[in-house]
């Protein structure tokens, strides 16, 4: 006889005591990324593609330092910013984006960042894991951010058997409240960091094992889980 499916009550009571587990283990929780302002934010979102936060958060002082505004941006001199951001990769394309983006800025928007999702993704280099990144974190706007991390994890818990990440992010927006979906998105892509990798997720030290139906993906050992377990900060 087969496992009768959950029902989506019990999808739901499961996901969002997931997610209190998660908010204890990770209190602090939040955008790995330096910033102050939605417009550094922004770039430093469109600089972290193919990157880690870090590797961003090493040149974005220097950057910012240097380009204080969107008019800047539209302005600037594409070697010297080819230099500025030559180690976070793909450096050339990542240029193109934020000289474009400040002038973009400048155009349609007065040189100021807009806070709507339709408004962001019209911008060069922003798709809606960049834009919800800015939404939720520079805005208080509550977004989801479905990064490699977030896509894993929300498969792992069964919240989802979708890879696109539209389809993940309305799927799984839809079992929790909104005003969860920032902080949500911050705590799935911690545990992924730290714990739940995608080869070896350390299931025998994972504190959201007993909830987890894919519990048994990685090591169940204590011991050797526990050695693959990363402490951050990434940042
Ligand atoms: S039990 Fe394993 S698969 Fe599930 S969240 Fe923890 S580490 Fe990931």
């Amino acid at each position: 006889m087969t496992k009768a499916e959950p029902s989506r009550t019990a999808i739901v009571r499961r996901a969002r005591r997931i997610n209190r587990e998660l908010a204890a283990m990770y209190p602090d929780a939040h955008c790995e990324l330096d910033f102050t302002t939605p417009l550094e934010l922004l770039v430093a979102t469109i600089l972290s593609a193919q990157t880690t936060d870090k590797g961003v958060n090493k040149i974005t002082p220097v950057l910012f330092a240097r380009y204080r505004t969107a008019a800047d941006y539209a302005s600037a001199d594409r070697e010297d910013i080819e230099k500025i951001i030559l180690s976070t990769g793909f450096f050339r394309a990542k240029t193109t984006a934020i000289i474009g983006l400040g002038q973009a800025l400048c155009d349609k928007f007065g040189g100021e960042v807009p806070h709507r999702m339709k408004d962001l993704v019209t911008l060069p280099g922003v798709g809606r894991k960049t834009a919800n990144v800015v939404l939720g974190n520079a805005f208080g706007v509550p977004g989801i951010t479905v990064d490699t991390h977030f896509s894993r994890l929300a498969r792992r818990f069964k919240w989802t058997a979708e890879t696109d990440p539209v389809k993940i992010e309305h799927e799984v927006g839809s079992l929790f409240p909104r005003s969860e979906w920032t902080m949500l998105s911050h705590r799935l892509i911690w545990h992924g960091r730290r714990v739940c990798h995608s080869r070896k997720p350390a299931c025998g030290a994972c504190g959201v094992a007993a909830l987890c139906p894919s519990y048994g993906e990685g090591p169940v050992d204590p011991v050797l889980a526990r050695r693959l377990v990363k402490s951050g900060p990434f940042s």
